[in-house]
């Protein structure tokens, strides 16, 4: 059977590399931490939590990510199963003991008789004759590694930065306030969802956005390139009370269909995912504190009772356009031989990467069927893979605006719909493949 390196044992690659391994296969992880380092690692395990020692909310009848953890749970995640024995009380929320989770997986990829583990830094693209390869190298890809994918996906395939606006569910804009309307009526006519203002809430709105709590840089963040291109929202209100009335905010070729009139400014949404389901904020993106930017944007006529799908943020983040550049299986077009996974695909978060290692892993082995877009696993697998518009495409978080529509149901009740409907076609999708496997 063909050997399978995998790049980076991370949370996507450790994942990966336990699949592939339990499926049968001789695995390779490269991994280079401690001979080389990342400015956020610590130590020299493998999947080490660089930040937050949470997988958030294990309420997998209400909550998307929950949702994720027990769908991995069902496919025999070794993250899972680690993150599980080392448990620390945290209400509804999965949070670990992180030296005792990493050491964990460790000891499970060490000690499994089909897994090799390298510690040193793959420095370019691998060698032709690694036939099957998955870089699993995570926000923090070294650099010159970063430098040759950036190469070989044309230059603007991958980014050193995220610059995410916030994603808003549609279903929760009030259109009594907002409507549709590109500007000068171009392309479609009615692209954009447009939330009007008046001088007096522009004025509140700017005043807020400046008095707004922000994050603030890392000091190796300050240090990466491209950065100037996308300004935060408030930095650009910060400048002079116009500046946006002149940018994102502008109303020039739009109407307010209540009024007749054009507006003093709008904030436009564009859509985000082919079902139609999620909007983002356009040049929304954003160092505000999340409290802060829920209450700000909140304050928007429209947006009164937003449920946001995903708030912004600008983060030191290296990340491959995965909606042009991968197939269904997450393989390179140009070089199907790589296969990516984790945070470098464009999801974001402990556990989406992990996801997408797992599912990684299973492609990587010859376990092909890809899982159904009514499981967490698909919904998030179709969204990087196709589902996301690639000209804006931002790392993305797992969330219930992802998945197909469930006709009928509402608030709660939907979400728990959503979930049973995800479990049972889990348990099925698990089943054709055991019985592929024997
Ligand atoms: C500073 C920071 C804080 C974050 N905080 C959170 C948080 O609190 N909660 C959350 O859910 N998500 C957080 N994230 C986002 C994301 O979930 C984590 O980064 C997560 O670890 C991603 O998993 P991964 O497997 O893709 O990458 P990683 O876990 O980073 O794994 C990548 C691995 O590849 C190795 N590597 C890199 N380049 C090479 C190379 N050329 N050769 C060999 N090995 C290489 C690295 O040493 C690393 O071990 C954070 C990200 C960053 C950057």
């Amino acid at each position: 059977m063909e050997t399978i390196h995998i790049i980076g044992g991370g949370l996507a690659g450790s994942e990966a590399a336990w699949t592939s391994a339990q499926a049968g296969h001789a695995v390779v992880l490269h991994e280079m931490r401690p001979v080389a380092k990342t400015d956020a690692h610590q130590t020299d395990g493998l999947a080490e939590l660089v930040c937050s020692n949470s997988f958030r909310s294990d309420d997998a009848e209400n909550n998307a990510v929950g949702l994720l953890h027990e769908e991995m749970r069902r496919a025999g995640s070794l993250i899972l199963r680690a993150a599980d024995a080392h448990k620390l009380p945290a209400g509804g929320a999965l949070a670990v003991d992180r030296h005792g989770f990493s050491t964990e997986v460790t000891k499970a990829l060490e000690a499994h008789p089909r897994i090799e583990i390298r510690r040193e830094e793959i420095d370019g693209l691998p060698p032709e004759d690694w036939t099957n390869v998955i870089v699993a190298t995570g926000p923090l890809t070294s650099a010159s590694l970063a430098q040759s994918i950036r190469t070989l996906t044309n230059d603007d395939g991958l980014a050193f930065f995220d610059a995410i606006a916030p994603v808003v569910h549609r279903e929760s804009i009030d259109f009594d306030v907002c409507w549709m309307q590109s500007r000068y009526d171009k392309g479609e006519g009615a692209d954009y969802i447009n939330c009007p203002m008046d001088q007096e809430q522009y004025a509140a709105f700017i005043a807020a956005l400046i008095d707004g709590e922000k994050t603030d840089f890392k000091e190796w963040e300050k240090t990466t390139p491209y950065f100037e291109g996308c300004l935060p929202i408030e930095v650009m209100a910060s400048r002079g009370v116009e500046t946006l009335r002149f940018g994102p905010m502008k109303p020039v070729g739009l109407c307010d269909t209540r009024t007749g009139r054009r507006p003093h400014a709008v904030v436009q949404l564009r859509q985000d995912n082919a079902l139609g389901t999620l909007w983002n904020m356009v040049g929304f993106q954003t160092k505000l504190k999340h409290g802060e930017q829920t209450r700000i944007f909140r304050m928007i006529p429209g947006l009164q009772n937003a449920q946001f799908a995903r708030l912004g943020g600008l983060h030191r983040n290296t990340f491959i356009n995965s909606p042009s550049l991968l197939d269904a299986q997450l393989r390179l077009k140009v070089r199907p031989g790589l296969r990516f996974a984790g945070q470098i695909t464009g999801v974001e978060g402990y556990v989406e990467s992990a996801a997408i290692g797992l599912l990684a892993g299973r492609f990587a082995s010859g376990l092909g069927t890809l899982p159904p877009p009514t499981t967490a696993f698909g919904a998030l697998l179709a969204h990087i893979t196709g589902g996301a518009d690639s000209k804006t495409f931002q790392p993305m978080n797992v969330n219930f605006g992802l998945f197909p529509e469930l006709k009928g149901a509402r608030g709660r009740d939907r979400k728990k719909a959503m979930s049973q409907r995800a479990l049972a076609d889990l348990d099925v999708w698990l089943d054709e493949k055991r019985e592929a496997a024997e």
